[in-house]
Formats: structure tokens, C-alpha cells, sequence
């Protein structure tokens, strides 16, 4: 793959002037160069998926063409599959191990899924009217939303590109991708595997650039009828204004506050592993990261112990080493971040167990390493436990009573996922009923299907992504209605008797 990343608009690989260099965040070292798109570039994108929407072939192709080329995308990815995984463990940091086996194989299973539901998902439906007007006829259609345009954060570059464009292509949208440009790369390979794939011209269309710069012209633009955004609050309330001066459809896929509830009946070996993951994968930078663990009073010293020991055997170290087991942060301004949380934690009394430091060892000098962090004793009023870190932090509290548990755990604005630990199903579920996010996991973290909606309430945003309903947010629903009455006659066309 070239160390120079064009844009990708309407068919065709785009060089601008202006460009970004891209650093392997384990290293520093330079190793690729970003094209950057300007409010031009973002203009002649809008237009290129506009066009490509009202003239292009797209919309009218049979479902099954369209089916076809989508699996095209799935295969391209698994074609590239090693060389997405090397690039987005070099952009991010994240594990090979990570890449290769979550995120690349993922992304494309999601272009196939999609592919292979289209049709069944975009079924007309006809609708039995109950009024007295007997006769009328409903029928109900699912059409593409139009031009839509897909914001992604840098976590899961691929993934989340790939689960929006997935379910967008599918419906029959066109589509502007914008990545971030802390991490375009995989974004912008995927433009040469559509292009592969034989899509028509302007049906995707790749820019990346100043959030603040394209996001305004993206998503205030009349031509533009839907943005998925997916990325943090601050970012997701001035696209949500943006999006007010048309009046356009927004999906907000925003932060989170997650709580893993560990009861004392748990299997605390399953509890500690399963919670390390919950945390300390990716660096801990998941918007489901359970960043709060609540554990029951009888098992918290425990679970504190076993948890602190196995967290600082985490290997930390270059992403491209397939043993790591944790890479570096994104960036320095993240770990900065990172760093002046924990120091809050420690002056408003909560205990450090493992890590909450830069690591000093000679090999991780030039990246941007974190060591894998624990606090304990964190109380509903410190920052910690309210404010979305990141990062590979967790704050451990104790609960006791389930009534506690679930108080502390909704106590959060954010409202996105949850985690459950009990040998006991059905409590489990009867708890689950009562916590506030929009998804839970019992005995288990990050069990994501293409089968299953994903998304927050609260201030973790709103809409889904994946599933029958998240494919449907792609689409708008219409409703025809025929008059199947004799002549017409009941209906309103006689009303005036002539
Ligand atoms: P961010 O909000 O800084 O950036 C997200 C995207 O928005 C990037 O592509 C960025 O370039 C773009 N952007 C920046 N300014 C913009 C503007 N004014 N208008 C339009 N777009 C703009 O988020 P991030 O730091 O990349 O990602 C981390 C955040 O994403 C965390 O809060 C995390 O919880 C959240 N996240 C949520 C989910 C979810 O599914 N709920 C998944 C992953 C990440």
C-alpha cells in the first residue's frame, strides 16, 4: 500500500494540495501521508453523492445487483485482510492481535450480512386499515434517506466505517464518508477495494479533514439528508446544530459511562478475566468500555486483589508485536488527558492499585504508553466515576444490596452499555430489566452481532446501528394509499356530492 493516502470522490483518487503527515503512535516515526480535504473538496463531494443518488444507476438497481456488489466489498476486505489489520494497528496502536481478529474479519462480515438481508429487510408491507372507511388500502415502503454522510471516530477506524456504510449501501444511499484524521488510513484503503468492486461513480465518496472545517459544510448542506455521527458529546452536539439549519435526520452514537455489576455470587475468575477485556482492550478507548466496575461488598477485597495482580501482567508494547497485549494511546493530548484523571482520583481519595503512570521502560519511551490502570475505592461523587476518560483506567466501588448496584450504575448521564456478573441467569436478568443503557451483557462483554441493534439512551445519543432497526434508520418509510372501494365512493371524493 502507497505511503500517500488520496481522497476518494466520485470514482476517482483525489491528490490535494494540502497533506498530513501520519505517526505511528508506539514509535513516533512517520509512516504515511493523508491528502486533506478543504470546504471545496467537502462541496464537490456533497455533489458528486448527490448526483450520483438523483441520476446514477444506484437507486434503481434490482436489490440483488446491488446485493452483489456489496459482497464484492466483504471479499476486497478479506482479500486485504492482513494489510488492513498491519495498517490499522500501525495508525492506532491497537494490538495485531486485535485487528486481525476483531476488527478486520468484522467489518467485512458486516458488508455481508447487510448484503444478504437487504431484501428482506426492505420489504413493502401492506397494512390492514381498521377504520369504518373499509376499503382503503395501506401499504408501506422503505426508500433510501438519499445522500448520507458517515462521521467516524479514531477507536475502531474500520469497523465503525464499515458498519455504517454497510447498512447505508444496503438501503441504497449514497454516501460521504469523513474519518477522523488522527486515523484515515483503512477508510481511505477501503476506497480502492470499492473502486475494485466496480461501484458505480460517486456512490462512496472519502474525505477526511478538520472535523470543525468539513462538519459544518457536511452536515448544514440542503443536498445532504442524513448524518450518522459517531463520536463524542461535545463534537455531537455542533453536528446536532448543523443538522438544525435543514432540518436533517441525525444518528448519534455518543459517549459512555459503563458499569459492570459484580455480584458475590459471581465466578470471579470469569468476573476478573471477562473485566479486564471489558476495560483494557483497545487501551481501554471504547465507547463500551465498563470504565466503572461495582462490586458487592462480601467479595470486593477479592475481586480488588485477583483483578490489581492479573491487570499489571497486561503486556504493554508496539501493536505490531503479535504478543502485546496492550499498545499505546492515540495520542499525547489523550494521555495527558488520562494522566490529570488519575491524579484527580488520588487527591479526592480514591486508591491507585496497579499502574496510573508512563511507563518508564526503554522500549515504550517514544510512544504513547499508559500503564493499565486500577482505582479503587472511587465514590459516586469523584470525577472519575462520572466522566468518560478513554483510556485504560477503571474505577473499582463497592455496592451492597442489588438496589445499590443498580442506583450507582444508572447514576450516570450516560446510558450506553452494562455488563453483569452473576451464576445467577435470571436475576441477572431481572437486573438487567432495570439498568438504564441500551445494551447489557450477561457473564460476557462486547458481544456484538450484526444481528443485534446497538446503541445508547441519555446522553449516549440516539438511533441504532446494526439489525433490522438499524439498517431501517437508513431508510424512510413511506405509506401509499389506495382506495379500493367500488367507484371510490365512501371516500372523500363525493364530498361535495357532484
Ligand atoms: P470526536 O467527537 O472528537 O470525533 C469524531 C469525528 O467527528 C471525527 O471524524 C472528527 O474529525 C469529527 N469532527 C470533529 N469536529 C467536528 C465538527 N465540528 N463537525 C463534524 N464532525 C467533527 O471523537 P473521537 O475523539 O474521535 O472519538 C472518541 C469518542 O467517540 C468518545 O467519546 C467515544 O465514547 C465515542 N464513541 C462512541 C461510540 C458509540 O457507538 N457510541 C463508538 C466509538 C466511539
Amino acid at each position: 500500500m502507497s505511503s500517500l493516502y488520496p481522497l476518494f470522490i466520485n470514482g476517482e483518487l483525489l491528490e490535494t494540495k494540502q497533506k498530513e503527515k501520519i505517526f505511528n503512535p508506539a514509535n513516533g516515526e512517520e509512516f504515511a501521508e493523508v491528502c486533506l480535504a478543504d470546504e471545496a473538496v467537502a462541496d464537490s463531494a456533497i455533489q458528486s453523492a448527490r448526483l450520483a443518488f438523483d441520476k446514477g444507476p444506484w437507486k434503481n438497481l434490482g436489490l440483488s445487483e446491488r446485493k452483489d456488489f456489496i459482497l464484492k466489498i466483504a471479499q476486497g476486505i478479506l482479500d486485504n485482510a492482513a494489510q488492513l489489520a498491519q495498517l490499522e494497528t500501525l495508525n492506532t496502536g491497537k494490538p495485531l492481535k486485535e485487528s486481525t481478529f476483531m476488527d478486520i474479519p468484522s467489518s467485512a462480515e458486516t458488508f455481508k450480512y447487510f448484503a444478504e438481508n437487504l431484501e428482506q429487510f426492505l420489504k413493502a408491507e401492506e397494512i390492514k386499515i381498521s377504520s369504518q372507511i373499509a376499503g382503503a388500502q395501506g401499504n408501506l415502503l422503505r426508500e433510501p434517506m438519499g445522500v448520507v454522510v458517515l462521521i467516524v471516530p479514531w477507536n475502531y477506524p474500520l469497523l465503525i466505517a464499515s458498519w455504517k456504510m454497510a447498512q447505508a449501501l444496503a438501503a441504497g444511499n449514497c454516501v460521504i464518508l469523513k474519518p477522523s484524521t488522527l486515523t484515515p488510513l483503512t477508510a481511505l484503503a477501503l476506497a480502492k477495494i470499492i473502486n475494485d468492486a466496480g461501484l458505480p461513480k460517486g456512490v462512496v465518496n472519502i474525505i477526511t479533514g478538520s472535523g470543525d472545517k468539513l462538519g459544518k459544510v457536511l452536515c448544514s448542506d440542503k443536498r445532504v439528508d442524513m448524518v450518522s455521527f459517531t463520536g463524542s458529546n461535545e463534537v455531537g452536539k455542533k453536528v446536532l446544530e448543523y443538522l438544525s439549519e435543514n432540518v436533517k435526520k441525525p444518528i448519534m452514537e455518543l459517549g459512555g459511562k459503563s458499569a459492570g455489576i459484580v455480584l458475590k455470587d459471581a465466578d470471579l475468575e470469569l468476573a476478573v478475566n471477562g473485566s479486564l477485556c471489558s476495560i483494557f482492550l483497545n487501551q481501554g478507548q471504547m465507547c463500551t468500555a465498563m470504565s466503572r466496575i461495582l462490586v458487592e461488598d462480601e467479595i470486593y477485597d477479592r475481586f480488588i486483589k485477583d483483578f490489581t495482580e492479573k491487570a499489571r501482567r497486561i503486556k504493554l508494547g508496539d501493536g505490531m508485536d503479535f504478543q502485546t497485549q496492550m499498545g499505546p494511546l492515540i495520542s499525547e493530548s489523550q494521555r495527558k488527558k488520562i494522566l490529570e484523571y488519575v491524579q484527580k482520583a488520588v487527591k479526592e481519595g480514591a486508591k491507585v492499585t496497579c499502574g496510573g503512570k508512563i511507563p518508564q521502560a526503554q522500549d515504550l519511551k517514544k510512544g504513547f504508553f499508559f500503564e493499565p490502570t486500577v482505582i479503587a475505592d472511587v465514590t459516586k461523587d469523584m470525577v472519575v466515576f462520572k466522566e468518560e476518560i478513554f483510556g485504560p483506567v477503571v474505577c473499582v466501588t463497592k455496592f451492597s444490596g442489588i438496589e445499590e448496584a443498580v442506583r450507582l450504575a444508572n447514576s450516570s448521564d450516560f446510558a450506553l452499555a452494562g455488563c453483569i456478573w452473576s451464576k445467577d441467569e435470571e436475576a441477572a436478568k431481572r437486573i438487567a430489566g432495570k439498568i438504564d443503557t441500551g445494551t447489557i451483557w450477561i457473564n460476557t462483554y462486547g458481544m456484538f452481532f450484526n444481528e443485534l441493534p446497538f446503541g445508547g439512551f441519555k446522553q449516549s445519543g440516539f438511533g441504532k446501528e446494526l439489525g433490522k432497526a438499524g439498517f431501517l434508520e437508513y431508510t424512510r418509510l413511506k405509506n401509499v394509499v389506495v382506495d379500493k372501494t367500488e367507484g371510490a365512493k365512501p371516500l372523500i371524493n363525493y364530498w361535495y356530492g357532484f
